[in-house]
């Protein structure tokens, strides 16, 4: 882990001692709507056009890209506008066609850090090629050691421009994201590799438009992340694919007139610190609560049954047995018998409030 942390080389992300801006398009669509989105970032701060061209879709019958039409408008973009261009790949030919079109940026999906044998393939087809910068967006779960793992398969085919995108995780019931933040592995691999490059990627997080900009300053503020990939289009609304979490590049651009100092600003370290801190325990109360409203689903159904079957709402042996083990799970966690008490009192008498209801 050493060598590769002090090997990487992140001279393309610190050169320009601001946040490192990626936008466009989830996908290509047209010659027209790629270069009518990317003639707007032209002399911006935004530094690199992206677009999908092979879409990594989780159901069939949805748009799956245009294919190797859309290298030739990347190449164009690159061409007309001096912006650097970035896409997808899920395999060595994507690779090949990318090379061909001289595209100078290529990120690994999530989907694709999920397999071994994809990123394989993608570090073979690339072996030694220093011209390219590589980014991989964490795995769709957050299985830390696979996404590692997946930077250290490019290392050892000797890359070494590389970095990471923290597109959030899937999360089976999120209240507020579509993929969720987990700000802590962010922490984690820091601490790992300080030196690798992290690109927060709130489009993928947010899923739609509404927090896009918090969650940018977040992960710039107070997560030390090094640049943004924000998804932009010239009629977001009408975008083939992720319309709802599009923007519209004057939105963006006025957003980054805001923020492209906040790597100077370095506020108060310990500030900082408590501030990420605070991140971290608003995210667990939100589990708490989206935990809380699935014991009383649970509990309302309960109170049919046991209404049907004409069985008291309030069992003692139960309670009792709910009561040990949870004192007994939180005592090997390090929680107090008393804290655990009161927490299951309240629980309990909720419950038995919802049953009575319902009797
Ligand atoms: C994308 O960037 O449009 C994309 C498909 O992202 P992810 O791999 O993060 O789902
Ligand atoms: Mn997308």
């Amino acid at each position: 882990m050493d060598k590769l942390n002090n090997n990487i080389d992140r001279y393309w992300i610190d050169k320009n001692n601001k946040p490192f801006i990626i936008s466009g398009p989830c996908s290509a669509e047209s010659e027209k709507q790629m270069l009518d989105t990317a003639n707007k970032f032209n002399k911006s701060y935004v530094s690199v056009f992206r677009a999908g061209i092979w879409k990594p879709r989780t159901k069939p019958g949805n748009f799956e890209g245009v294919g190797e039409n859309g290298l030739k408008w990347l190449n164009k973009v690159k061409k007309n506008t001096g912006l650097m261009v970035a896409t997808e790949v899920a395999n060595a030919k994507h690779v090949e066609l990318c090379i061909n079109y001289d595209i100078d940026i290529l990120w690994i999906g999530a989907r694709s850090t999920t397999s071994p044998f994809v990123v394989q393939e993608i570090a073979e087809s690339l072996e030694n090629d220093n011209k390219r910068i590589v980014l991989i967006k964490n795995p769709i779960h957050p299985d830390i050691e696979l996404w590692i793992g997946a930077l250290e398969r490019l290392y050892e085919k000797g890359i070494k421009k590389l970095g990471l995108i923290h597109r959030g995780f899937f999360c089976y019931k999120s209240l507020k994201y579509r993929n969720h933040p987990n700000w802590d592995i962010l922490l984690y691999i820091k601490k790992l590799i300080p030196r690798i490059p992290i690109i927060c990627d709130p489009s993928h997080i947010c899923g739609n438009r509404d927090r896009i900009f918090d969650v940018s300053i977040k992960s710039i503020k107070y997560f030390k992340c090094d640049g943004l990939m924000i998804e932009s289009h010239c009629d977001p609304d009408n975008a083939w694919s992720d319309s709802k979490q599009q923007i519209n590049p004057n939105y963006l651009l006025n957003f980054l007139n805001k923020i492209i100092d906040i790597k100077k600003d370095k506020g108060d370290k310990y500030k900082n610190e408590i501030n990420s801190l605070r991140i971290l325990i608003d995210e667990l109360d939100e589990n708490i609560i989206s935990i809380l409203s699935e014991r009383i689903n649970i509990s309302k159904k309960l109170g049919i049954l046991k209404k049907k079957l004409n069985i008291k709402t309030l069992q003692p042996n139960r309670w009792k047995s709910v009561m040990e083990n949870s004192i007994e799970i939180g005592k090997n966690l390090g929680i107090s018998k008393e804290f655990i008490e009161n927490i299951f009192k309240l629980l309990h008498k909720e419950s038995i409030n919802i049953q009575n209801k319902i009797m």
